[in-house]
């Protein structure tokens, strides 16, 4: 009995280092995994299902072999693929989850996220994010010709590196009051959640209760993930690229 949780791959075409090592944890530690859940900015950038590059298309193909030798597979969304849609998952063996959602990891209630959310001291961004994942407008933008999507996203990314450049580390950070506050709502004394690049366990309290909250770390120099079996507490593991 094992589930796995990984995020912020940030699969790219300019990185073939980590889509190998992606390839391998699928064939790997994922092999006869009872579920893989993947927390968002799984893909550096995704501007619509019809773009169908050859690296999606592998990506597609290698979870789908996953998924058919039994391993359920859960994809949430990050701030820089929020448009992958239904066609991708199909492709995938893949079901979208909802951010947040809570699950029952092994009689555990624990809630998930990619985290972005989480940054509320970054106003600015929640403005943007809010927008972004408007329906209408998400609508609007897919009904675009592909190359002026492949534009925009290009130009998203760069005003999104000159704006973070200049922000202080603790707006880049999870506020904690509204991790506190989250937990609550959805009564729960676990979170798990990635999009920091900040790897860690951290203990807290919640209602006069241990509470824990796991965050995931990207794949730029080495390999993150979360490892549950019903024996024992989720744990933090990484290895090398
Ligand atoms: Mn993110």
């Amino acid at each position: 009995m094992t589930t796995l949780f990984i995020s912020d791959l940030h699969l790219e075409e300019s990185r073939p280092d980590i889509t190998e090592a992606f390839l391998g944890f699928l064939n790997g530690k994922a092999s006869g995994a009872d579920q893989l859940y993947i927390l968002g900015d799984f893909f550096e950038a995704w501007i619509g299902d019809d773009e169908r590059t050859p690296l999606q298309e592998q990506i597609a193909a290698a979870l789908r072999s996953l998924h058919e030798s039994g391993t359920e597979i859960y994809l949430m969304h990050g701030n820089r693929d929020f448009l992958i849609g239904q066609d991708f998952c199909d492709r995938a063996g893949a079901t979208l989850l909802e951010d947040p959602t809570v699950i029952d990891l092994y009689g555990t209630p624990t809630l998930l996220m990619h985290g972005d959310s989480l940054c509320t001291a970054d106003v600015e961004y929640q403005k943007f994010r809010a927008n972004m994942r408007n329906p209408q407008w998400q609508q609007m933008i897919l009904q675009r010709p592909l190359e002026d999507r492949q534009q925009m996203a290009r130009q998203l990314r760069e005003i999104s590196m000159a704006k973070n450049q200049g922000k202080e580390e603790f707006i880049m950070d999870v506020t904690p009051e509204e991790v506190v506050t989250d937990m609550k709502k959805h009564g729960v004394q676990r979170l798990i959640h990635g999009h920091t690049h900040r790897p860690a366990v951290h203990k807290l309290s919640i209602n006069g209760q241990p509470a824990y909250r796991l965050v995931l770390g990207d794949w730029s120099e080495r390999i993150w993930w979360i490892e549950a079996t019903g024996d024992n507490p989720p744990e933090l593991k990484y290895g090398a690229l």
